[in-house]
């Protein structure tokens, strides 16, 4: 999704319609990504007095590359540590930087040695782009950093919102209850930009429960370099598949790419590839570690890596009462009561 179409915030939480005269408000704003950022601009331009809550130590939200990956490698595990952004380290946009700027702040080449001028550039030049669209409208004054909201809701009786948020006490990485302070405060608005790509999608496969493999989902995937040697099957069509499939073929010994897009019978080689094949989709698994394609073929495999996208469903991961009314581009705008 373009930036440039993103000035509004996915989400908004209002207690009665916007107001139509310039009252200013106290408006807490979740979460400092792109869209929280923009949103934080134009609600303090519109005269606002405005919060940005934002858990972690800076600002760029999925723009911010992290090494680490969660523990569960599917990502299943509701009780994992999670990692918000989804970036691999070679990972560049898919859309023209003409596309992805805000409107009123083009993102431009820049000829700075530090900095990737191509149209297509790198995701550190869009952390950097962010970075310097934050500078220029001194929005790190308004954000509350390594602050994380934990719950939103209705002040009963009153068209006001409670917003709880939690900060660590010290240094200390354990996290148990004693080591976060919690605060209560009240605010008129609160706009929701807390990003929607964190619940990995995995496919169903029949027979996988007992397939002896390792499996993981592209989310906690970042570098090539583990699947030396390995036969890796790859899930999926879409930009990650085709990106982390052709890097990955430079060190696995196979890559076998099964999607569902194509017709049952296909069995194709990847031109300038000898070690990988496009199948059609995954058949079933057996507890011998093969992988039954629905072209027939059958492969022993090591490791089935689901580049199968991410969930929107579940946008929100703080506890919430009271009306949400979302906003959001492009076909799927819907309303939740929680
Ligand atoms: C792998 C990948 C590739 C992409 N490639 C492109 C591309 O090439 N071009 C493009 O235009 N778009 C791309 N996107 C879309 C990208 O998500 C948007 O460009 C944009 O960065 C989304 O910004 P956001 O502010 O909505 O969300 P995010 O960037 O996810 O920011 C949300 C922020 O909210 C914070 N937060 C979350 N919950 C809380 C809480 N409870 N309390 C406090 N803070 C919280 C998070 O820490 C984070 O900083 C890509 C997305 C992914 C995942």
């Amino acid at each position: 999704m373009a930036m440039g179409h993103q000035l509004r915030p996915l989400a908004i939480v209002s207690a009665s319609s916007m107001p139509t005269s310039l009252i200013s408000r106290n408006v807490a704003v979740i979460g400092a990504g792109a869209s929280g950022l923009v949103a934080a601009r134009e609600l303090r331009r519109e005269g606002h007095k405005v919060v940005v809550f934002e858990r972690e130590n800076q600002i760029g939200g999925t723009w911010v590359y992290d090494p680490r990956v969660e523990p569960d490698p599917l990502s299943l595990d509701p009780n994992r540590l999670i990692i918000h952004s989804s970036l691999y380290s070679s990972l560049r946009t898919n859309l023209p930087r003409e596309v992805m700027g805000f409107r009123d702040y083009p993102f431009i080449a820049k000829t700075d040695k530090t900095r990737d001028p191509r149209r297509y550039p790198g995701h550190r030049e869009v952390l950097f782009y962010l970075q310097d669209f934050a500078r220029e409208f001194e929005i790190e004054d308004m954000v509350r950093f390594e602050t994380e909201v934990v719950y939103v809701g209705l002040v009963e009786g009153s068209k006001k919102w409670k917003v709880r948020s939690k900060k660590k006490r010290g240094d200390n990485d354990v996290e148990v209850a004693s080591d976060f302070r919690f605060f209560d405060e009240i605010y008129d608005s609160v706009v929701v930009c807390s990003g929607h790509f964190t619940e990995p999608r995995v496919a169903e496969i029949p027979g996988i429960s007992s397939w002896p493999g390792k499996q993981m989902h592209s989310h906690n995937y970042r570098v090539p370099e583990p699947f030396q040697d390995q036969v890796v099957i790859l899930i999926g069509s879409a930009a990650s598949a085709v990106d982390i499939s052709r890097e990955i073929a430079h060190f696995a010994k196979e890559v076998h790419v099964a999607s569902r897009s194509v017709a049952d019978e296909t069995y194709q080689e990847q031109p300038g590839y000898d070690n990988m094949r496009l199948h059609s989709a995954i058949e079933c698994v057996r507890d011998d570690g093969s992988v039954v394609f629905q072209n027939g073929r059958v492969v022993l495999a090591d490791i089935i890596l689901h580049c199968t996208g991410l969930s929107l469903s579940e946008c929100l991961n703080f506890k919430a009462s009271g009306l949400l009314v979302f906003y959001q581009v492009g076909s799927h705008s819907h309303h939740k009561r929680r």
